[in-house]
């Protein structure tokens, strides 16, 4: 008997209603609506939410309210009711240790931790230093002046943030001292906050996109641009695509917060070892599991040469990517740079 005799003769009729029926069996499931929702009010900045379906109403009020909540503990500027938050600590400086949150004691421990990790760079006991600049920033010019800003930064050690993990106080050693949360804050907020979703979520605070699983329609992934630092508030302009099927995308970039003096654009971003805006880069785009080290992260590597932001960022395991001033890109995914077409 030949070869071609054993197979069994299937009628061509069957084969096709047979292949008709497995594309109608697996075809998906028709996407749940997409869903937005915008605010203000949390860290200063516009807060958008991204998700999908009947329960977007509800899991949207949960993240607002756990944002809000959270940028009430971490707020520099402002006294809450009830609330021991990072302004209670900075008020307390030189005088008392002071007894905080779980989130807030969490917050200062990492930033803590993350400063050597950065070789100081990254220093949340910065904050007499941002003040300086903010208040130029406030008025539209100038810069402070270099006697100012010595004496700012004399109140930075990062060594005379003193905590008792037991008792979960932080305390500030020297009067005159403050923290600045802003370049870890938001990242963190916005991890606890996506977390609060039942629903596929993605939170953008202010830059620091979060995102809880892979979005609901059926993708497998989430697509975030990294802004064109000219046009950031085009979609269409970003220079790149980064997939995010969960953890966040995070960018410090010098069109964020800036002003401008004698012509010169200064950003908000300060290199503590020169008291100044550090300049190198348009911006820096930091992606994995973690939004708070991301957020930590993306303000390190905008000060760091990138040699060094490179190894960190691979030491850390995350992907940074690099906009530098001709606006050509620089990747750890790909470790080359492109031009920008
Ligand atoms: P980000 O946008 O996350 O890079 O954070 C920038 C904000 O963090 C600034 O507006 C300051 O409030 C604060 N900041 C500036 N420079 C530093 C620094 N070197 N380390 C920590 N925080 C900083
Ligand atoms: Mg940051």
């Amino acid at each position: 008997m030949s070869r071609a005799a054993r197979i069994p003769r299937v009628p061509v009729p069957c084969v096709v209603a047979a292949v008709l029926a497995a594309v109608l069996v697996s075809r998906p499931p028709a996407a749940p609506p997409r869903q937005t929702e915008t605010f203000t009010g949390c860290f200063d900045t516009a807060a958008l939410l991204i998700g999908y379906g009947r329960g977007f109403t509800a899991d949207a009020a949960r993240v607002r309210a756990r944002a809000e909540e959270l940028h009430h503990l971490l707020d520099i500027y402002n006294d809450y009711e009830g609330v021991t938050n990072a302004k209670t600590v900075n008020d307390n400086a030189g005088a008392a240790p002071v007894a905080v949150p779980r989130e807030l004691y969490e917050v200062i421990e990492t930033g803590v931790a993350w400063h050597g990790r950065t070789a100081g760079k990254f220093n949340i006991a910065l904050g007499p230093v941002p003040r300086l600049w903010k208040e130029c920033a406030a008025r539209g010019e100038g810069r402070p002046g270099p006697d100012e800003l010595a004496a700012a930064l004399a109140l930075c050690d990062i060594r005379d943030v003193i905590l008792d993990p037991e008792r979960q106080t932080v305390f500030l050693a020297k009067p005159g001292m403050s923290l600045d949360l802003g370049a870890v804050a938001k990242g963190y907020a916005s991890r606890l906050a996506v977390e609060e979703a039942e629903g596929a979520m993605l939170l953008n605070l202010g830059g620091n996109v979060a995102v809880n699983g892979p979005p609901a329609d059926g993708r497998a992934a989430w697509n975030i641009g990294v802004a064109h630092p000219d046009r950031p508030n085009d979609p269409s302009q970003s220079l790149i695509s980064v997939a995010a099927s969960g953890g966040a995308v995070v960018t410090s970039g010098d069109y964020q917060r800036y002003h401008y003096d004698d012509g010169q654009r200064l950003g908000h971003i300060i290199d503590p070892d020169t008291a100044r805006p550090g300049a190198l880069y348009r911006s820096v785009t930091v992606a994995g599991p973690d939004a708070a080290i991301c957020d930590i992260l993306s303000t390190a590597l905008f000060l760091l040469p990138r040699e060094e932001g490179m190894k960190l960022a691979g030491e850390a395991g995350y992907r940074a990517i690099w906009v530098l001033p001709d606006l050509s890109i620089a990747d750890t995914e790909t470790e080359r740079t492109m031009d920008h077409q």
